[in-house]
């Protein structure tokens, strides 16, 4: 009988772990939100990840939990365990990526290199972190924030007042989390894998170009960074991995300073953007790595199949809605980009698909890359 792995969670990531699965002849079954979701090109069930009698009934006939996003709830994921289900990554694991200041915490605790940081409760707190940082600082909500939704970068304690009130408004008063001001010259983003049994493995590290705190375009490997950025990037995202007992694909979001200095700015316990160009680029895509690895079997290759590959994000898409209507002119001009969407309708700044370019001359593969990208723009 075939393995089966549930995926909570219907978007894009869930969704592109459908074709590995059924490379592999894994059988892949979802919970999506509602209908319509990305993933429901797998057998999808319908259903709120906030229940846990929906999520118990969901994980019942598949072999291993695993998930599309960190939202699922502490207690959902603790009554699955107790039940006995396989949950990869574990509730112990995922609370780590659920929540920033708790994130912030460990990584500290671990003595690894992060920002500079505090949990402020009011404004005097947070005004005084300012004072102490050069007169700007960075402050984001401890969860719920994604694509740079949840992060400010203020002067003035009132410029997250807003936020300051919906926290006291909160159950158990969470408190803010500020960082300084990081005057980084890039980002960076490590991802590995990890099963089980122990067995961790690390892709290129690669850069990454986020606009308007979305992630736009990725570089593999990551440009002047061989040597010394590249094998610590590589042992902080192991450590971390190990560490905190992550079970499957872990990303590491990094930055990079003037002085060589490498800096965690974010954890995700799952497949992440800054690696869809492994679908294209390496011997084994994150989404087969997820699936190999919380199914504890053997971990892939994740060596390049060239020298260079470059990701750039489709966002929003064309204003009149008709994507399919831009397939001839971009599939024409440059049929040696792979192109991937998503099943989603085109919105401004939505994450509706990606483009990926793969050959040996980096300059060449970014300028195609973009290209290609730009046939979905408006
Ligand atoms: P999200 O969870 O929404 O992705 P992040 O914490 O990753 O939020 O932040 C989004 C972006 O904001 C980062 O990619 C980076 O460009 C910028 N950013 C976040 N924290 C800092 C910081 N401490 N200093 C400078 N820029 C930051």
């Amino acid at each position: 009988m075939a393995l089966r792995v549930g995926v909570i969670g219907g978007g894009q990531l869930a969704r592109m772990m459908v074709p590995a699965a059924v490379e592999l002849g894994i059988d892949v079954r979802v919970l999506a939100e509602g209908p319509g979701m990305s993933a429901a090109i797998a057998a999808t069930a319908e259903g709120d990840y906030h229940d846990v009698d929906t999520v118990l009934a969901f994980a019942a006939d598949v072999d291993v939990v695993t998930f599309d996003h960190e939202h699922v709830p502490q207690d959902v994921l603790r009554a699955l365990v107790e039940a006995g289900v396989a949950v990869r990554p574990g509730p112990t694991a995922l609370a780590v990526a659920q929540d920033k200041t708790t994130m912030r915490t460990r990584l500290t605790e671990l003595g690894l290199p992060v920002p500079e940081w505090a949990a402020v409760r009011d404004a005097d707190a947070l005004r005084s972190f300012i004072d102490d940082h050069g007169g700007r600082a960075v402050v984001k909500t401890a969860r719920g924030g994604y694509d740079g939704k949840g992060v400010r970068v203020v002067s003035d304690p009132a410029d997250v007042a807003d936020w300051f009130a919906a926290v006291a408004d909160a159950d158990g008063a969470q408190a803010l989390l500020v960082e300084e001001l990081v005057p980084f010259t890039r980002e960076l983003a490590q991802s590995v894998a990890r099963r089980p049994s122990g067995e961790v493995v690390a892709w290129p590290l690669v850069e990454t170009v986020q606009r308007d705190g979305v992630c736009a375009e990725v570089f593999a490997p990551a440009p002047d960074s061989v040597g010394r950025i590249a094998d610590l990037a590589e042992e902080i995202a192991v450590r971390i991995a190990t560490e905190l007992e992550v079970t499957g694909v872990l990303a590491v979001e990094l930055f990079q300073t003037a002085d060589e200095r490498i800096l965690v700015n974010e954890l995700a316990m799952r497949p992440h953007n800054t690696g869809h160009w492994t679908i294209d680029g390496a011997t084994t895509s994150q989404f087969e790595q997820h699936l190999r690895a919380v199914l504890d079997l053997p971990l892939g290759s994740t060596g390049m199949h060239a020298s260079a590959a470059v990701m750039m994000n489709v966002l929003g898409g064309p204003a009149d809605g008709d994507l399919a209507g831009r397939y001839p002119a971009a599939l024409g001009a440059f049929p040696e980009a792979k192109y991937h969407f998503y099943g989603k309708a085109p919105r401004p700044g939505r994450k509706i698909g990606h483009v990926t370019v793969v050959g040996e001359d980096l300059d060449d593969v970014t300028f195609r890359a973009r290209a290609a990208a730009a046939h979905f723009d408006d």
